[in-house]
């Protein structure tokens, strides 16, 4: 699929990664409705996105919210009249072991922990995928949904939440790309490692440098790197079901 004029939804796109990925294919002339939580970030989104000469929009919605969604997406098509794609990139940190004894003390990730970082991280992208695919088929668009999974789909020490989470859209990946390939909609992920943005940077120093030792290329991405990998998916007619690694060559 050729980018340009192509109607694309980013949620989280008010900054961080879905900024990057905004300016980037805004630079390939996609038209972007960019959805987050704060009027302010997603007016300096919009603003980048337009002086790259193209359409862009702001979309206040909370993606774990369904009434939200629902309105959200029905209002990107009538603002654009149609939508070809969806990246799925909104989500949350909530770290914390299971289970810590320290000292004697013994205490365990909370319930609203585990559940925030599950309703934003899983069940936001089911809602999103869900309506905007719903959509797509309604107005006959055909196109690309692309999810941001994690490299802690693997399963990270400290984020039960975030793994589990992360493994599920990663496996849902191949369920919707199984499910929507017969309306024209491709379903594929980005599994980023450690990447420069602010919610890596709001992980403890210490703890940032020793991630950063045992990445084989001895650096963490770029935000721009995975929206290149983003833009990729989008262009790439014979990419579906699958997700692509960008992590420096990183295991955990
Ligand atoms: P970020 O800088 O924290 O940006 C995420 C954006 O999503 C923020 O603007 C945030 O708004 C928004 N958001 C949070 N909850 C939302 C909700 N319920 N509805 C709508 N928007 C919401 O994060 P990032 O580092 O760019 O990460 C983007 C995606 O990549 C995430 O899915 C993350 O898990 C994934 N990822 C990141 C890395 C990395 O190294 N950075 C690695 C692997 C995967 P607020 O700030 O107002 O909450």
């Amino acid at each position: 699929m050729q980018l340009k004029d192509k109607v694309i939804i980013i949620t989280g796109g008010g900054q961080g990664l879905g900024r990057a990925m905004a300016e980037y294919l805004a630079s390939k002339g996609a038209q972007l409705a960019l959805v987050d939580l704060d009027q302010e970030k997603l007016n300096a989104a919009v603003a980048a996105c337009q002086s790259a000469g193209t359409q862009a929009r702001a979309y206040i919605c909370n993606v774990a919210n369904e009434e939200q969604v629902t309105d959200m997406v029905a209002q990107v098509a009538d603002d654009f009249g149609a939508i070809h794609g969806l990246v799925n990139n909104a989500g949350i940190l909530r770290d914390g072991l299971t289970i810590r004894v320290k000292d004697g003390e013994m205490t365990k990730m909370s319930l609203d922990n585990w559940q925030a970082v599950i309703d934003v991280n899983l069940t936001g992208v089911f809602l999103c995928t869900r309506e905007v695919a719903a959509k797509m088929i309604e107005l006959k668009s055909q196109g690309a949904i692309v999810n941001i999974s994690s490299i802690s789909r693997a399963g990270n020490m400290g984020q039960a939440n975030y793994s589990a989470a992360k493994a599920g859209v990663a496996a849902d990946t191949v369920v919707w790309a199984k499910e929507l390939a017969r309306y024209g909609i491709r379903v594929a992920g980005v599994a980023p490692g450690f990447i420069e943005t602010e919610m890596t940077l709001s992980m403890k120093p210490d703890a940032l440098e020793k991630m950063t030792s045992v990445i084989p290329l001895q650096r963490m991405g770029k935000p721009e790197e995975i929206a290149h990998s983003v833009a990729y998916i989008f262009e790439n007619d014979y990419y579906t079901g699958r997700i692509l690694e960008l992590d420096g060559g990183l295991r955990l």
